[in-house]
C-alpha cells in the first residue's frame, strides 16, 4: 500500500507545519502508540506538533514519550479547540470517519487545513486529501512505520518512536497472535527492537500494571457475570455502573475482558456490555467468518473490523442485552460456519 498523493504531502512536509494529530474516542494502545510515535517523528523533522484526544486513555499507556503534552478535549476543551483551529495540517489516526470523534470531529471539519488519514479499519469515509489505508495492516502503528519508510526516514526511528509503535502493534494483534500479525509485521517488530524498543519492558508496562481492584473486577465478571449460549456459540458479560463502581473502575480496567468470552471452547461470538456515561457501550469479538463490524453497524451504531468491533446502545442495560440475545437466532447459521 502507498501513501496517496505522496509527492504533494512530501512537499507540504518540506516546510515547517503546525501539525495536529487526532485519534479516536477512548484511545487504546494502537491509537496512542500511533499518535505519539508520529508526534515524536514529526517533531524530530522540525514541525510544531500537538496531539489532541477526544477523552482520556488508560494509565498503562502513560509512560510513552509525549504523553504529558497530550491535550484531552473532554477536560481542556478551550485549549483543544485552539490547537485544532491553529493547525496547518491535520493527521487522523486509527479511525476513518470524523463522526467517530463527535464534537472534536466538528472542530476538525471546520478547519480547511489538509487532512491525512492513516488507518486500518474498513469502509473509510472520504474526508482526507492524503491517506495511507489498508485493512490488512495489523495496526495503525504498522502503517505509521510504513509511512515513515515511504518518506525515506526509517533511520530516524529512535527508541522512543520505536517503543510507541511496538506498543500499538502488540496491543492490536493480541500480542502478535492474530492472523493479521504476519511475517512483515514480525520484520517490523524486529526493526523496532533493533531501534531500541525494549520488548519485555513494554509488555510489563502494559500488561502487568493491574490494580488489585482491576483483578477482582475481572474475577467477579468471570465468575458471576459470564453468560454462555452454546446453542448460538455466543458468550457475553455485562457490567452495570454500580458494579464497576464497587471495584473503583478506572479507564482501561475492562480492556480485554471480552476476549475471555471468546476463549471458551466452541464459542465464535463474544460481547461485553458496560454502562458508561449514561449509555451502554458494547464490544464485540468473533472467531472466523462471522462479521462483527457488520453486526455492530447494523444493530449498535458502531463498527470496527470483521473480528473486533464496538458500538453503543441508547437503551438501558437490560433492554440492550435483550435486544442482543433476541438477534442471535437470526445469525445461528452464520455462527455455525467456521
Ligand atoms: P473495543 O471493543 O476494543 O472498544 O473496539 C474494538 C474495535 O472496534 C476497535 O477497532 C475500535 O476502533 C472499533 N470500535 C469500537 N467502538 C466503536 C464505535 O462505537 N464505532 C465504530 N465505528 N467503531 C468502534
Ligand atoms: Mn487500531
Amino acid at each position: 500500500m502507498k501513501i496517496s498523493n505522496k509527492a504533494g504531502l512530501a512537499r507540504l512536509l518540506r516546510a515547517k507545519q503546525r501539525i495536529l494529530i487526532v485519534t479516536h474516542w477512548s484511545p487504546d494502545g494502537d491509537a496512542m502508540g500511533s499518535s505519539l510515535g508520529l508526534y515524536n517523528y514529526l517533531k524530530k523533522k522540525g514541525h510544531a506538533v500537538t496531539v489532541v484526544t477526544p477523552n482520556d486513555y488508560p494509565e498503562f499507556l502513560h509512560w510513552m514519550k509525549g504523553h504529558k503534552q497530550v491535550i484531552n478535549h473532554q477536560q481542556q476543551s478551550d485549549k483543544a479547540a485552539r490547537a485544532v483551529k491553529n493547525a496547518s495540517l491535520i493527521f487522523c489516526l486509527d479511525f476513518n470517519d470524523l463522526k467517530r470523534i463527535s464534537e472534536l470531529g466538528v472542530l476538525v471539519s471546520a478547519n480547511p487545513a489538509p487532512k491525512v488519514m492513516i488507518d486500518h479499519h474498513p469502509q473509510p469515509a472520504d474526508f482526507a486529501q492524503f491517506s495511507l489505508h489498508s485493512v490488512s495492516a495489523s495496526s495503525t502503528c504498522e502503517l505509521i512505520w510504513e509511512f515513515i519508510r515511504q518518506l525515506g526516514d526509517v533511520k530516524l526511528i529512535d527508541a522512543h518512536i520505536a517503543s510507541c509503535l511496538y506498543t500499538g502493534i502488540m496491543t492490536d494483534t493480541g500480542s502478535f497472535r492474530f492472523p493479521s500479525a504476519g511475517a512483515q509485521t514480525h520484520r517490523i517488530i524486529a526493526s523496532l527492537i533493533e531501534a531500541g524498543a525494549k520488548n519485555a519492558e513494554i509488555h510489563t508496562a502494559v500488561y502487568d500494571d493491574n490494580t488489585e481492584d482491576r483483578l477482582r473486577l475481572l474475577g467477579y465478571a468471570l465468575s458471576e457475570k459470564l453468560k454462555v449460549s452454546h446453542e448460538f456459540r455466543t458468550a457475553w458479560i455485562t457490567l452495570s455502573a454500580a458494579e464497576q463502581e464497587r471495584f473503583r473502575y478506572r479507564k482501561g480496567d475492562t480492556e480485554g475482558l471480552v476476549n475471555y468470552c471468546l476463549s471458551i471452547r466452541g464459542i465464535r461470538f463474544a460481547a461485553f456490555f458496560a454502562e458508561r456515561d449514561g449509555t451502554v457501550k458494547a464490544s464485540f469479538r468473533s472467531r472466523g467468518s462471522f462479521d462483527v463490524n457488520q453486526f455492530a453497524r447494523e444493530h449498535f451504531s458502531g463498527g470496527g473490523h470483521r473480528n473486533a468491533a464496538g458500538g453503543s446502545s441508547e437503551l438501558d442495560m437490560a433492554s440492550s442485552v435483550k435486544k442482543f440475545t433476541a438477534l442471535l437466532p437470526r445469525y445461528k447459521q452464520q455462527l455455525e460456519k467456521p
